[in-house]
């Protein structure tokens, strides 16, 4: 029963030593701030920041400056919709997710699969998955790539970031779902109609990439 403490006194040190008070947390060697109340939930949140830089670096993406994460007990009407997890107010440079319980519950309901959260792990993916959002609007300047393609790359960050063994589980539901064929497949009415499927079918196409950081360079630059 140490863990708790250590945690407290992990979040309460960040407010001694900067200009972070009670539940904020600055993550190490990022410019990202996280705000919420429940100390593991904001320390799973820098995990995700790291494993978000780990798998955007080699592709020539990065995190950009100011991001912050806010770590919502509800969803809201005008921050979180009711249908969402999460999401990345662009303007503001926020990303809001539910916390990592308030997740749980309001997917508890959902099928077996991508949608309905259980371990930490899984719920961290979703921060990965927004945070791919803010590395594409940061490098794409005056034209950014179509929304499909947003969720495309935001949907192979986030499975990428999931345990081996445990995205190995969670994709059991769609074993049998193709990967997309070709990039014209990849639309925002697919997304619309079923964004799991979207993200399996992502990440399975992803996965037949012999070359993933030209392909991501090709898919990521300006629709027009
Ligand atoms: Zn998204």
């Amino acid at each position: 029963m140490i863990r708790p403490f250590v945690l407290a006194a992990a979040i309460l040190l960040g407010c001694l030593s900067g200009s972070i008070s009670a539940g904020e947390l600055k993550c190490e060697d990022r410019s990202v701030v996280i705000h919420g109340t429940e100390p593991q939930d904001v320390l799973d949140g820098c995990e995700a920041v790291k494993s978000a830089a780990r798998f955007f670096v080699p592709l020539g993406l990065s995190i950009p400056e100011g991001v912050s994460i806010e770590l919502m007990e509800a969803q809201h009407a005008s921050l979180l919709a009711a249908h969402e997890t999460g999401n990345y107010d662009a303007q503001k440079n926020a990303i809001r997710i539910l916390t990592y319980r308030a997740a749980v519950k309001a997917t508890e309901a959902n099928e077996q699969g991508l949608g309905r959260i259980a371990t930490r792990t899984h719920w961290r993916s979703y921060i990965v998955h927004e945070l791919a959002h803010t590395a594409i609007h940061a490098g794409c300047g005056v034209a950014c790539p179509s929304r499909a393609i947003h969720e495309y790359f935001a949907a192979v960050a986030q499975l990428a970031s999931l345990p081996t063994e445990e995205l190995g589980e969670l994709l059991i539901p769609y074993r049998n779902l193709e990967p997309f064929q070709h990039l014209t497949e990849i639309t925002e009415i697919y997304y619309a109609i079923n964004p799991h499927y979207f993200a399996v079918k992502s990440y399975k196409h992803y996965q037949q990439q012999s070359d993933p950081g030209a392909f991501v360079r090709r898919v990521l630059a300006p629709s027009d």
